[in-house]
């Protein structure tokens, strides 16, 4: 995330803080500061800073969970809002996804006992007597705003920790993209009522909400995409009719074949039988050709870090290599070298549209299958 510092690491994770988190804090220093006194202002932003160590540990929580079958967590970031554990990826089994997302508020749940523990051995049962002795008390505060904070994230607004536990539910009765799809659904509505609750009410909520939201929409996406290329192999998503061009040859080849409206990525292949060396990306071509370098050859400016794929190879992990590595294009060949194909960003997104359209034509011819 932009924005952002590393302060700690654990467990091999990164921890980073976003800049509108230490804003917040001073935010809240301030206002305090100026309207009661600088002991409660130092006070309350270390009741924040205690309770931001509460949410770290919930994510931590999710992260260390997600470790144990096999899924890495990239970082951990705090947001006024609370904190973001970026993991490589979701566990698709069900019972893994529950198990991932009920480790956050178990924390907290975890946090208040011992709390609890803490204030009933220093004789804190009196403290119940007193409402505004209950109050003040530092660590009840902490206690109260951990099971606050459990309940919270269990709300079943995706993608909120309560709304991943009802995508898995549904997930193990319906497919996973119908399941996330109703999952966003409910986690938008959800996010309306929060958006109307902050206005009328709390206008933090308003922030959730909107976080709620625009989250619930990009996982909906982006699992739709994926499902579109599940169990697809490259051979069908890959263009047999293309032109590939050699290393030794010069630019201007390229660029002959680029304006002839051919294709706009090119493979290219070396001098000997079989030999792929890489892409000649239209990008590529047309910088080479804006610093004046037209005398160089295609093999100058060939870009080998997309590598190739294999026509059995499933699309999916094609796909991901694509996004990772910025690659337009990867050449499709077989064991013994030959090219055979290739497939593009631009024919992998019309293919997900097609199995998009042949998706809800079953759904709605299927009727209650
Ligand atoms: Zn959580």
């Amino acid at each position: 995330m932009r924005w952002s510092w590393q302060f700690a690491k654990v467990a091999g994770i990164p921890i980073r803080v976003h800049a509108t988190f230490l804003i917040f804090l001073v935010f809240v220093f301030v206002a305090l500061a100026r309207g009661q006194s600088t002991a409660v202002a130092l006070e309350t932003v270390g009741f924040f800073l205690a309770l931001f160590a509460c949410v770290v540990l919930h994510e931590l929580g999710h992260a260390l969970t997600a470790r144990r079958y096999g899924v890495r967590t990239r970082d951990i970031t705090l947001l006024p809002i609370g904190g973001v554990a970026r993991l490589e990826r979701i566990p698709e089994k069900p019972s893994q996804e529950i198990a991932v997302a009920l480790a956050g508020p178990a924390v907290n749940f975890l946090i208040a006992a011992v709390l609890l523990a803490i204030l009933l051995a220093g004789g804190g049962g009196r403290l119940l007597e007193d409402p505004a002795a209950l109050q003040g008390n530092f660590l009840a505060r902490l206690l109260a705003y951990n099971v606050f904070l459990a309940l919270f994230n269990l709300i079943p607004a995706f993608p909120m920790d309560g709304g991943r536990v009802l995508r898995a539910v549904l997930a193990t009765r319906l497919d996973y993209l119908r399941a996330t799809q109703i999952a966003a659904n409910v986690g938008q509505g959800i996010a309306l009522l929060f958006g109307l609750a902050g206005i009328f009410g709390n206008p933090f909520l308003l922030f959730i909400a909107l976080f709620v939201f625009i989250g619930a929409g990009q996982e909906a996406a982006a699992v739709q995409m994926r499902s579109a290329f599940e169990g697809v192999p490259v051979s069908r998503a890959m263009i047999r009719d293309f032109r590939a061009i050699r290393g030794d040859e010069p630019l201007s080849r390229a660029v002959e074949l680029l304006l002839n409206g051919h294709q706009q990525d090119f493979p290219v292949l070396g001098v000997g039988p079989g030999t792929v060396l890489g892409i000649l990306t239209r990008a590529d071509l047309l910088k080479s050709l804006a610093s004046g370098r037209t005398d160089r050859r295609v093999e100058e400016v060939t870009k080998r870090s997309c590598g190739t794929a294999h026509p059995r190879e499933m699309l999916e992990g094609v796909f991901r290599r694509m996004q990772e590595n910025g690659c337009p294009a990867v050449p499709v060949v077989e064991a013994d070298g030959s090219l055979v194909g290739m497939v593009t960003l631009e024919n992998v997104g019309e293919l997900a549209m097609v199995q998009a359209a042949l998706g809800g034509a079953r759904a709605r011819g299927g009727g209650g299958a």
